[in-house]
């Protein structure tokens, strides 16, 4: 992996954070990073919805979660249905991190296939974590259904050859998919010209998959914890991290201290003092949204999500006011001045992607956006404890499935505090 200098200069920080910290007296200092750019749709559509408090004293509080992304927010929900006192902060206003700018499909298939994640950890648990996020979109289903948020649609999802000689790795991963036990046709060329309106050499179509508006997701998450005495504050950086044996210790930006028995790490890409660990590429990635259809129907059957297997990948997916969603033309690079500098172009290369597939359609993009995001060696988020931060748990949901690894992690995460053992947290580990 190739480093940008934003992230040697995090590393350098992290061998210096490491050093001060040996023997548990950790201390260790988090940056803010400049995560998105552009008009990414939901924050255009429903503005700021709620208010949160800033911090203006000090706290204790039995589980402390940093991060008010779509992560912390379905962690917060855990533990408040599990009956566990805990509070959220976040630096930034509520959901202004990634969780803003995510397109928000929800896919239990990996940015790995399963024939290949079969073949790096073994097919055993490369089904497991397929099964685990087939099992996460119902999940997320059934939980949107208690908070009565109403934004997320079952969809069915189609993963398309690029070019005819993906046709092979589809059927593999068609018969991997097919004896793991989860319901997919494979279809030919004339099946997807006749049924969807463009043309691909093959494709899975899958009958498991939804969309969503991961920002409001995350902001009815913390409104119904609020009821159940959940506390929330964002503009709330924690600037430095104390550990004991007994809890954590932390600084706000503010100068405030707050006292904690257990810390859940929720902090998506900033997660700064694992970075010379290499367990994240960070790159950046593009989508636009197109003007409203105009139609009462999708423009193409069932509105199923589009992807293929190009790489990066091209994703496709309809919004509940029947707009198109865009996404891709992913760079191997964070850094946001040169992101930023490509946003018309990328904008043009994806308008062109889609009306490659549909040139009947009329697709006008109204906003696109950027966002930073990160990918694993195997597709896999961190999840759990890591030995040299006692007390603390991370839910790190990099790559393309974050939302449903989220719904994971705080499975997980919610278990660990209970001090229940959860069998799936080794395939999640640090040290697998
Ligand atoms: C353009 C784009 C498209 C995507 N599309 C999809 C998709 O279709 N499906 C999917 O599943 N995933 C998708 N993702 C990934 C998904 O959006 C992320 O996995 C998810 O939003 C991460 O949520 P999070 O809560 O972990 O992180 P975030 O939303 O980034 O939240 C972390 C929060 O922690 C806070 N924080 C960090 N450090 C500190 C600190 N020191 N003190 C206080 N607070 C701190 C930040 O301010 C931030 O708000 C996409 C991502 C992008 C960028």
């Amino acid at each position: 992996m190739v480093f940008n200098p934003v992230q040697k200069q995090f590393n350098d920080f992290s061998k210096k954070a490491r050093k001060i910290n040996r023997n548990f007296n950790l201390n260790i200092v988090y940056s803010i990073m400049d995560l998105t750019s552009g008009y990414p749709y939901w924050l255009i559509k429903s503005g700021l919805p709620a208010n949160y408090p800033k911090l203006e004293s000090n706290l204790k509080t039995d589980v402390l979660i940093i991060g008010g992304g779509i992560s912390g927010a379905l962690s917060a929900w855990h533990l408040c249905e599990a009956g566990i006192e805990c509070t959220v902060v976040d630096g930034r206003t509520i959901g202004l991190g990634s969780t803003s700018a995510s397109t928000s499909l929800l896919q239990y298939e990996l940015d790995t296939s399963l024939s290949v994640l079969s073949r790096i950890i073994g097919n055993k648990k490369a089904t497991r974590a397929y099964n685990l996020c087939y099992s996460a979109i119902d999940k997320l289903i059934a939980i949107s259904k208690k908070l009565q948020f109403t934004e997320i649609e079952k969809r069915h999802s189609l993963y398309f050859a690029a070019q005819e000689k993906d046709t092979k790795l589809l059927e593999l991963e068609y018969k991997a998919r097919s004896n793991a036990g989860l319901k997919v046709d494979l279809l030919n060329k004339r099946d997807i010209k006749k049924e969807y309106g463009f043309s691909a050499p093959a494709a899975i179509l899958s009958s498991q998959g939804a969309t969503t508006n991961a920002y409001m997701f995350t902001h009815a998450l913390l409104q119904q914890g609020l009821k159940k005495g959940l506390s929330v504050f964002d503009r709330t950086k924690i600037t430095s991290k104390k550990y004991s044996n007994t809890g954590i210790t932390l600084h706000t930006e503010q100068g405030h201290i707050i006292r904690a028995k257990k810390v859940i790490n929720a902090t998506g890409y900033e997660v700064t003092e694992f970075l010379n660990k290499n367990i994240i590429e960070l790159k950046s990635t593009y989508a636009l949204i197109s003007e409203n259809m105009q139609s009462p129907t999708p423009p193409w059957k069932d509105g199923t999500m589009l992807w293929n297997t190009a790489d990066p990948y091209l994703y496709i997916r309809i919004t509940s006011d029947n707009r198109i969603i865009v996404g891709g033309r992913d760079e191997d690079f964070y850094d946001p001045a040169a992101r930023d500098k490509l946003i018309k172009r990328k904008t043009k290369l994806l308008a062109k992607d889609f009306s490659k597939l549909f040139p009947s359609i009329n697709m006008i993009p109204e906003y696109s956006w950027i966002g930073t995001f990160g990918s694993t060696k195997d597709s896999l988020p961190y999840i759990g404890g890591y030995n040299k931060t006692p007390n603390t748990y991370y839910s790190l949901g990099f790559g393309g499935n974050g939302i449903v690894f989220s719904l994971i992690a705080a499975e997980i995460i919610c278990d660990m505090i209970k001090g229940k053992k959860n069998e799936n947290a080794e395939l999640f580990s640090f040290d697998r």
